[in-house]
């Protein structure tokens, strides 16, 4: 049997960047015939899509110089435009620094409950630092994401934006989430600045991603061949089916067995805890509470130029299955054939319950043509149906007792559980490359 010192599982961001940055021995085994993870691209028809989105925001110094040495030129930057369509109107992110444009009844019901908050108490500091990532082995906030924004933004903020988009998104109630995630995802503005952008169309940009960049060509799995190039030891197509922690072996689909003194996973921790084997019974009994969404994404390629200039557009009413539309031809103009346009629905479910084909593409179309966004004469010239089983972990009450107990268990079994689903979170690549050459870093100083 080989023997290696660490076994990486999961050939996503994390995991490619956890073995680039490694300088002693390792393996990576990706299920996959492709790198990537959630960061992989499909090429159809000319059109170019991702899993839905996949914007590159970053903000660390070192991410900042590495993507552009992985990528070379093959890099373009855009500043964001994202908007909210709701009550027939479209409005600038963020919904609560921009209601100007919405009927006068959605206007005053949101700036009544502000002022209602405001009068009832004051506002108090978000639950985790704004504007850092979201922390694993943080407290868990006792506040649901229901109290969070009655507090802080008022119930008109709620009724018209959070409360129903977020349900859409995490298909349970916001009385079952805690607002424990937020912080770096829900930009709060100041009392004047929502009152001044209720009666002025301002254009001043909020929140962690105001500006983003992208691959000019390939869509955003480029950066993870562009990793996977500067990486030796990448098995694809190597699914690993059994973990034995006790004798540190691994073994995959196809019979393979690897011993390995650290371990590196990426998969989602439900799916790894399925895997490994002996786990005490607290462990189990953990991995039995972590609850998650699954996304089902629509891809439409459309014989029209530029048919909008948006990045992407948040649909929080109930009448639109989706939650959010994008428009790749608009993150690089190589995403289409000339002379098309594409976009990305996104629709969230219950993980093994996922919506009829037919059916969404019907519920889509009808909701396209009533926002505007399509017209009924449109040519659609590409289709396709991407699924995302693991999307979003929920936070609900259970969420970060469960997952503290898990990870620091696997921490004393020398395992790193690493990256958005490993560590069981709400993050974002920049993070997870990150997470990853940590990881090689402590691994490397042993
Ligand atoms: C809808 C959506 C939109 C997003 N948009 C953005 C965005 O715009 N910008 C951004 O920065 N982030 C975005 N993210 C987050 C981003 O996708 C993740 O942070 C990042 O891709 C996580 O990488 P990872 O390596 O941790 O996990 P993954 O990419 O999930 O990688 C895990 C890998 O493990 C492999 N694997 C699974 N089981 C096995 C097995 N048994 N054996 C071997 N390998 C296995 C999988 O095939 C996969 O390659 C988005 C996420 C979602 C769901």
């Amino acid at each position: 049997m080989t023997h290696i010192r660490t076994l990486i599982l999961g050939g996503g961001m994390s995991g490619l960047s956890c073995a680039y940055h490694l300088k002693s021995d390792y393996q990576l085994w990706e299920k996959s015939d492709e790198p990537g993870g959630l960061s992989r691209s499909v090429k159809k028809d000319g059109f170019v899509f991702d899993h839905t989105g996949h914007l590159l925001h970053l903000r660390d110094p070192y991410t900042l110089t590495l993507i552009p040495k992985l990528l070379g030129d093959n890099l373009v930057k855009n500043v964001r435009n994202a908007w909210i369509y709701s009550s027939g109107a479209f409005t600038r992110y963020p919904f609560q620094a921009n209601t100007y444009g919405l009927p006068k009844r959605v206007v005053e019901a949101c700036l009544k409950g502000l002022i209602d908050a405001q009068l009832a108490s004051p506002p108090t500091p978000l639950p985790v630092g704004e504007g850092g990532p979201p922390k694993a082995g943080g407290e868990a906030s006792p506040e649901t994401l229901r109290k969070w924004v009655l507090r802080t933004f008022g119930a008109g903020f709620g009724e018209y934006f959070f409360f129903p988009y977020n349900e859409k998104l995490w298909t349970v109630s916001p009385d079952a989430l805690t607002a424990e995630w937020m912080a770096p995802f829900v930009p709060k503005p100041s009392v004047a600045e929502i009152v001044e952008g209720a009666f002025t169309d301002r254009t001043q940009q909020y929140g962690y991603n105001a500006t983003f960049l992208y691959p000019r060509e390939g869509g955003i799995q480029s950066l993870a061949f562009a990793f996977a190039k500067s990486i030796k030891n990448i098995r694809l197509k190597q699914e690993v089916k059994t973990i034995d922690l006790e004798r540190r072996e691994a073994t995959s689909a196809s019979g393979e067995t690897l011993s390995f003194d650290t371990l590196v996973t990426s998969l989602p921790l439900a799916r790894f805890l399925a895997l490994a084997k002996p786990l005490p019974s607290d462990i189990a009994a953990a991995a039995k509470t972590l609850r998650w969404t699954s996304v089902y994404n629509l891809n439409l390629g459309i014989q029209r130029p530029r048919l909008t200039d948006k990045h992407w557009i948040y649909f929080p009413e109930k009448k639109y299955p989706f939650y959010r539309v994008g428009f790749p031809m608009n993150f690089s103009d190589k995403m289409t054939p000339p002379g098309c346009s594409s976009m990305y629905i996104e629709i969230a479910y219950r993980p093994g319950q996922p919506p009829d084909d037919k059916k969404t593409l019907q519920a889509c179309l009808r909701g396209l043509y009533d926002c505007g966004l399509l017209d009924r004469n449109d040519k659609i010239i590409s289709q396709g149906v991407l699924q995302i089983p693991t999307a979003y972990v929920i936070f609900d009450k259970n969420r970060t007792p469960s997952t503290n107990t898990i990870l620091s268990y696997l921490k004393s079994q020398n395992v790193h559980s690493i990256g958005r689903f490993g560590g069981w979170k709400y993050s974002y690549m920049e993070e997870a490359i990150l997470e990853g050459k940590a990881t090689a870093e402590a691994i490397d100083s042993l």
